[in-house]
This record gives C-alpha cells, sequence and structure tokens, in this order.
C-alpha cells in the first residue's frame, strides 16, 4: 500500500509516497530560498512558504507515481519537533487528505525519521537491524543514539551547546559563505589544507559521548581578522574551513568510540542528518566502522538532510512495529504539531492503544 508523507518541519517543503515494503514511488522536495537574504530560517517566512508551496507539490507527486488520491492507504506529517507555523501547515494538510480520503493520519516524530532513515531497504548493506548506534548529526541535533527498536531510542551522550550543523553554519556565516552553510564550507574547505590552522578540540579524550562545538566556533571567530573579515584571501578561508571541518571530523570520531563502549553489541553504525551529507565526515566514520569490525550505513545525500521519504518510512516502521505488538495503526487526526517532541517519549506509542 502507498503511503503519502508530507515534511515541512524547517525550510524544506517535502512530500513523498513511498509504499509499505518500502518501495520509493515519487519524492519531491523544495528548499525555501525566501531566507536567503536573512541569513537563517525565518520562521513566519517558512511557514507562509509551505502554505503556497504543498497543495501543488502534493498534487505533483501524485502525477509523479503515477496514482491517484484515492489509491493512498495513509497519510502521514511531521508533527514536529520543529518550526510550529510550518508543522500546523503540513500536519492540517494530511489530516484534510486523512478526512477527504477515510484513511488513517499518522503524526511522525522528525528525529525519530532521520533515525530510521537507514533502515529504508537499499541503504544499508545489512539492513540496520536494532540495536545499531545512531549519530545524529543535523541543523537542531547531535548526538549518540541507541537505537533499540522503533520507538526505543537510549541517548547515550549529545551536545552540551551547539549543534553540530549550527557550528557548520556559523563558520559558514563568519567566512562569509551565506546560507545554508554546511556544504557552503564542505566545498571551500576542498581548496584548503586541514592541518593549517591550529584549532581546539574541545571535550576530546574525556570520559562519555557528549559534545561541545562553542569553543570551537569561538576559535573560527577569532583566526578572522577583526576589521575587514573580507581582508582573509581565498585560502587562507579555505585552510580555515578545512580546519574546521578536520576539527569536527575528529571530535565525532573521538566521540562515538566513546559512545561504542557505551553500548552492547550494535550489529551497525549508522548516521543521519543533515551533516552527514558531509564527504570528509562520511569517510571518517566509514574507516571507524571498518577499524571495529562495524557495517556502516549511511542515508545517499538528498535523504540526509530533510525530506518526505524518511517520513513516510518512519510512519511504516511505526505502523509495522505496532502491528506486530497487535496494535492497529494509529490514528493521529486530534494530535497537535509540538515544537518539541523528545525521542523519549515515543515509546508510549508502541504500549498505548490511542485509537
Ligand atoms: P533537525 O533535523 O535537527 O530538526 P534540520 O531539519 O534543520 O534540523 P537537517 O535538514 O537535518 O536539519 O540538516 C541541516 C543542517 O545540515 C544544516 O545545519 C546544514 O548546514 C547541514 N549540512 C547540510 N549539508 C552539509 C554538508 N555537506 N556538510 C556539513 N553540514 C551540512
Ligand atoms: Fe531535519
Amino acid at each position: 500500500t502507498p503511503v503519502m508523507a508530507i515534511e515541512s518541519s524547517c525550510d524544506d517543503t517535502a512530500c513523498a509516497i513511498v509504499t509499505t515494503d518500502g518501495r520509493i514511488l515519487a519524492e519531491t522536495t523544495l528548499s525555501q530560498s525566501g531566507h536567503v537574504p536573512f541569513g537563517g530560517v525565518v520562521p513566519e517566512i517558512a511557514a507562509r512558504a509551505h502554505l503556497s508551496a504543498l497543495p501543488a507539490l502534493v498534487r505533483d507527486t501524485l502525477a509523479a507515481a503515477n496514482l491517484q488520491p484515492h489509491d493512498l492507504g495513509a497519510i502521514a506529517a511531521s508533527c514536529g519537533p520543529g518550526l510550529i507555523g510550518g508543522l500546523i501547515v503540513g500536519a492540517d494538510m494530511g489530516k484534510g487528505m486523512a478526512i477527504a480520503l477515510d484513511r488513517p493520519f499518522i503524526a511522525v516524530n522528525h528525529i525519530e525519521a532521520h533515525a530510521l532513515t537507514a533502515r529504508l531497504p537499499g541503504i544499508a548493506p545489512n539492513g540496520a537491524p536494532f540495536p545499531y548506534l545512531l549519530l545524529l548529526v543535523s541543523g537542531g541535533h547531535c548526538q549518540c543514539i541507541a537505537v533499540e527498536g522503533v520507538g526505543h531510542y537510549r541517548r547515550l551522550g549529545g551536545t552540551i551547546d551547539d549543534a553540530a550543523g549550527e557550528a557548520f553554519d556559523k563558520v559558514a556565516k563568519m567566512l562569509g559563505l551565506g546560507w545554508p552553510g554546511g556544504p557552503a564550507v564542505e566545498q571551500l574547505a576542498r581548496e584548503g589544507d586541514p592541518h593549517a590552522v591550529a584549532l581546539p578540540r574541545p571535550l576530546m579524550g574525556r570520559a562519555g559521548c557528549d559534545f561541545s562545538f562553542s569553543g570551537l566556533k569561538t576559535a573560527v571567530a577569532q583566526k578572522l581578522p577583526t576589521e575587514v573579515r573580507t581582508a582573509l584571501s581565498r585560502q587562507q578561508a579555505a585552510d580555515l574551513a578545512a580546519s574546521f571541518q578536520q576539527a569536527v571530523s575528529d571530535i565525532v570520531i573521538d566521540r562515538l568510540g566513546h559512545a561504542l563502549e557505551m553500548m552492547e553489541r550494535p550489529t551497525t553504525l549508522v548516521v543521519a542528518g543533515g551533516v552527514a551529507a558531509n564527504g570528509v565526515l562520511r569517510a571518517r566514520l566509514r574507516e571507524f566502522a571498518s577499524a571495529h569490525d562495524l557495517p556502516f550505513a549511511a542515508p545517499p545525500l538528498r535523504l540526509c538532510t530533510d525530506n518526505a521519504v524518511m517520513v513516510a518510512w518512519a510512519a511504516i516502521e511505526t505502523m509495522h512495529a505496532r502491528r506486530d505488538l497487535g496494535l492497529p495503526i494509529p490514528d493521529d487526526i486530534a494530535m497537535r504539531p509540538r515544537p518539541r517532541w523528545p525521542l523519549s517519549e515515543m515509546a508510549a506509542r508502541m504500549t498505548v492503544d490511542d485509537t
């Protein structure tokens, strides 16, 4: 059965149709450009842009899948965490369709969707069976998580200040690379020497697997000329970008080493979230995994950053896991989107019959 999903938690408007056995029938993603002059996502602009883009996007996605609305078996949407205006727009679009078509509406946790992406058929070499060690590195999150089952996420450690993507975005801003920053830093770093600039690696070597990036970000700021920031030559900027990327990768690898010791026999090392699109980090993670004899799974780039395929897949995994427990498909028509929705609350979904 095809499941349609909508993603509108931040600045990407996305729609996808995925079958319950994990075949992607259609996927569309629109990255909003209205935020560029502001150097970051403006929530009110984002919500309005989702509102104007979604109806046509939904129609185009159905057409691309060569399906009629009544072919859909369920409708899902990201209902948090994220920017509340956009979440309301996406959830209400999904609920409206669910009511009109008389199908269940499934509310998806956006972070859970990132966390389960690697289980889509064809991504992980082994299908990423539970339990696996997840490194979640996105715009708003940076955590090591033991994924023990659908709904069962044990946080091993996380950032005590900035998220990894946030650090990339701030460094991009300092270097005048505009927004969004991660891909721009990576591109510039290709021309630079990762060992050119000495930068700190906060918390590296410490017990546990917490992260800290704010000191690294400040150190990058201190390498910039105070007056005219554009006075940095292209080579200097590239060296700084490459050194920053190297520092982030060193930190992540060190922290993961500790996370691995905090978990019993993970089947796989999985990376997820927008920063997982970074090529240098991916290469280091692959190396780390093979050194520890762990299969490694990273989604293709378009499924690392925000997308609706992962939302559909999380809805499907939830349906299947509940079915295995003798529970019906969730019907979340009355659920209000939540700006905050911790993963620790997802276990309740696997025990409570909420219909
Ligand atoms: P969250 O999922 O935590 O709510 P989000 O949805 O805004 O946050 P994602 O879309 O998962 O975040 O990721 C976006 C982040 O990924 C941005 O901070 C962006 O700079 C970063 N990013 C994207 N591509 C790259 C890259 N190639 N290298 C480094 N960072 C990247
Ligand atoms: Fe995201």
